[in-house]
């Protein structure tokens, strides 16, 4: 199930959990897909993503699924309609 992630706490309290995030950036005009348990989707990480921060800025969007498949298709989705790179994570990225 894809699961829209609204605050740092939300992503924080998955951490443990099996699962991918879907990181759009639009600034950076970049959606990104993680593993959760990526140091660049940790919140308490200084480089992690910053879910609160980006939602309050309007400067991004999360998306959270236990499966790859999905959160890949989200983010080509996301992709595709804004016109924004898709990368996929190098540091994360199995
Ligand atoms: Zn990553």
């Amino acid at each position: 199930m894809l699961t829209e992630i609204l605050t740092d706490e939300q992503l924080i309290d998955l951490y443990t959990t099996p699962g991918y995030l879907v990181a759009v950036d639009y600034p950076k005009e970049e959606v990104k897909l993680h593993t959760v348990d990526c140091m660049l989707a940790d919140p308490i990480s200084s480089v992690g993503v910053k879910p609160s921060k980006a939602r309050e800025n309007k400067t991004g969007e999360f998306w959270v699924s236990e499966s790859r498949k999905e959160a890949n298709s989200k983010a080509e989705e996301i992709a595709k309609n804004k016109g924004y790179t898709y990368i996929i994570c190098p540091i994360c990225n199995r």
